[in-house]
């Protein structure tokens, strides 16, 4: 009885100990990209604010990681798994944007003394969002998951592009129009073609609009147009291949947006809109029935003026 109690247990205590030294897991999808693919759920104490992707780039004189996930502690875990592949100095910390399961593990990098960087609206974004993101995600992750959790904003924004040498390959930095947020970036690595989307690509979870639809919906065509080797988005699979990966993501967008552009032709509320509008894709993404009702809520409100 003992002993089936004990077996029961371990799958909470891999993840309950803060200081556990055990490494995000991590997976290399191109020579010296990794990648740690996040949980489809909303932050918990059990997760400890590990429901985004984050990933780091190798390159001969440093590394550079790409999102901190979103707790401190988590950002330690995926620090740990970066030491276990390398030990080269970590110069960068980019951020591809302000949500907390992006940028709450930043605290985790301090140490490395690195160059924080993100799109150059990304400070007056989270700065202003920040006490509701404390808040939340305290009251989400619970005290122990929250513990060493703070904001730390970009040191070096990108206006528009910015190039970063690691050594023997470049990471080009892109500022992105007002799109899933208005401080989305995205990461082109040189030496093996990976375009890291961030949020601008979400698989299997639902997206979540906290910009513009109609920029985003514009922004996917321009993606489109793109040919990367491979894309790694904010939260989906490790790496995937465009026009693909980025099809339901559009389809989503546009059904709403198709949907919300006629309710209001046709003189109808919101309250309407949030009861119908998208639900065609409700079982096409998990975490649709959280997610979806501030997605058209936020559509609403941008294409009533149009
Ligand atoms: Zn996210």
């Amino acid at each position: 009885m003992r002993a089936a109690l004990l077996f029961a247990a371990s799958p909470l205590l891999r993840y309950a100990p803060a200081e556990a030294a055990t490494g995000a897991e991590v997976t290399e999808i191109a020579p010296g990209i990794f990648v740690h693919q996040g949980r489809y759920e909303l932050q918990s104490p059990e997760n400890r604010g590990d429901m985004a992707n984050a990933s780091f780039v190798v390159g001969s004189d440093g590394v550079a990681v790409i999102d901190t996930l979103g707790s401190a502690v988590a950002g330690r875990e995926l620090r740990h798994a970066i030491r276990t592949v390398t030990g080269k100095p970590i110069r960068y910390v980019i951020n591809t944007h302000m949500h907390p399961d992006h940028v709450f593990g930043n605290a985790a990098f301090k140490e490395d003394n690195p160059t924080f960087v993100g799109h150059y609206k990304l400070a007056r974004g989270l700065g202003s969002r920040a006490e509701r993101y404390l808040a939340i995600n305290k009251e989400m992750l619970g005290a122990e998951a929250f513990q060493g959790i703070e904001v730390i904003l970009p040191s070096v924004g990108v206006e528009n592009s910015l190039s970063l040498d690691l050594g023997g390959r470049t990471l080009q930095l892109n500022a992105q129009r007002t799109a899933h947020t208005d401080n989305d970036l995205t990461i082109t690595d040189t030496a093996t073609d990976t375009l890291f989307l961030g949020d601008l690509l979400f698989s299997v979870h639902v997206p979540t609009l906290d910009g513009s639809i109609v920029g985003w919906l514009a922004l996917i065509e321009e993606l489109l147009r793109l040919t990367p080797a491979r894309v790694v988005p904010g939260h989906g699979p490790h790496a995937m291949a465009i026009p693909e990966a980025l099809s339901p993501e559009q389809r989503y967008l546009d059904a709403i947006a198709t949907d919300v552009r006629k309710l209001i032709r046709d003189g109808r509320t919101l309250e309407d809109a949030i009861k119908t509008a998208g639900f065609s894709e409700r079982d096409a993404w998990k975490l649709f029935d959280h997610y979806h009702v501030r997605n058209v809520t936020a559509a609403f409100a941008e294409l009533e003026w149009e």
